[in-house]
């Protein structure tokens, strides 16, 4: 039975392990541990890419840490995403708004927004290396201070999106405010990452007419809302039928959890049949 000194003393070790270098991580053997909240599943042993596979049964640890091998070793294996088809946008003075795409493909999006509160190491090589598409609403100060981070994520095949550059809610603003916003961020970002925004997310989805009108006349083709929140790892369904349809946004944030949020999104989209797709290949 292991004091609390002891186990001090093992989380410490294994957070100074995870400090070292992204390189060293997928390489030497690698230690696992296992959170005691997730069971290994038979369908999570082989991954995408050549990258060491831990044990499954690894024993929990006192701090809760898990690698990078760890997250990789439960990514489900999912079948073959469809060729994507692109929806057709109806040609208008506003962007559309929409909480899911109107596709019958069995596909879902992962989006993950914001940018200024975590932004840990592993995530790019999770999405890396786990191939998961991801779209990203970024506010564009967030994304000027840390643009290395975001356009890690953007070479592993992730796309910059738009999310205003202050995060003020932008219903019943004027017209100037919130183009300001939306423009001024699409611009930055257009700058930064070398591709102007075509998709925006209203900060807390707080939209009017107005935003709809702002967004188009900067670029915008579409406005997306979402079908479920995910947070710690838990996904959040706005309806009691705990499924993920195809064409739904799954939202969640660049927050410390960010890891067990997209696994937690690869394994519902798994669990309901479907595959991740990007945003960007159907909409945009
Ligand atoms: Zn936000």
């Amino acid at each position: 039975m292991a004091s609390t000194p002891v186990r001090r003393a093992i989380a410490v070790f294994l957070l100074t392990a995870f400090l070292a270098p992204a390189a060293c991580k997928s390489a030497g053997p690698d230690p696992t541990f296992a959170g005691p909240e997730t069971p290994p599943t038979p369908s999570a042993s082989a991954s995408p890419s050549a990258v060491a596979s831990p044990s499954p049964s690894a024993k929990p640890t006192p701090a809760g840490f898990k690698s990078l091998g760890w997250y990789m070793a439960r990514v489900p294996q999912f079948p073959q995403a469809p060729t994507p088809q692109r929806v057709g946008l109806p040609e208008s003075g506003s962007a559309i708004h929409w909480s899911r795409v109107p596709t019958t493909h069995k596909v879902a999006f992962i989006t993950i927004d914001d940018g200024a509160l975590s932004r840990k190491p592993e995530v790019i090589e999770f999405i890396r290396q786990a191939k998961i598409p991801v779209t990203m609403f970024l506010n564009s100060p967030a994304a000027t201070e840390h643009t290395a981070y975001f356009k890690a994520i953007q070479e592993a095949g992730g796309m910059v999106e738009n999310h205003t550059i202050s995060h003020t809610s932008l219903k019943g603003k004027s017209y100037d405010f919130q183009k300001r916003e939306i423009c001024g961020s699409a611009d930055k970002l257009e700058k930064l990452f070398g591709r102007r925004p075509t998709l925006f997310r209203a900060p807390f989805g707080e939209k009017d007419a107005t935003t709809l009108k702002a967004a188009h006349d900067c670029g915008t083709q579409a406005v997306f809302f979402w079908t479920q929140t995910v947070d710690k790892g838990i996904v959040r369904y706005q309806t009691s039928e705990k499924v993920v349809k195809p064409g739904d946004v799954l939202l969640m944030h660049f927050r410390p959890a960010l890891m067990d949020d997209l696994l937690g999104a690869l394994k519902a989209i798994h669990k309901s049949g479907l595959t991740p797709a990007l945003l960007e290949d159907y909409v945009g």
